[in-house]
């Protein structure tokens, strides 16, 4: 509780300063980053992807929705490994692209 405390007087001082990550979100994104790198993607559009991690569990993300079936994207609006690997997915394409 008294995590979760600190973490909100956090967010409210950052809304202050106007910035835009909390310290929590940009450890969460980090730690999303490291488990895209070892993830494989398979799209059935844009928005929707089957994500498997390196030891073979599947998840299925929405980014529409912003949902996850490993459920940390629903339960903290921070983008989870699985929804990064789509959203890097998404970014090499557009690099591929001449
Ligand atoms: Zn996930």
């Amino acid at each position: 509780m008294a995590q979760h405390s600190d973490r909100l007087l956090q967010a409210s001082k950052l809304v202050a300063e106007h910035a835009e990550y909390t310290d929590y979100c940009c450890e969460q994104l980090q730690i999303s980053q490291t488990w895209a790198l070892a993830s494989l993607v398979q799209r059935s559009s844009n928005s929707l992807a089957v994500v498997t991690q390196g030891n073979q569990k599947c998840y299925t993300v929405d980014l529409q929705a912003k949902t996850c079936t490993c459920g940390h994207f629903q339960a903290n609006s921070i983008p989870c490994g699985h929804a990064i690997a789509l959203l890097e997915s998404l970014q090499n394409d557009d690099l591929d692209t001449p």
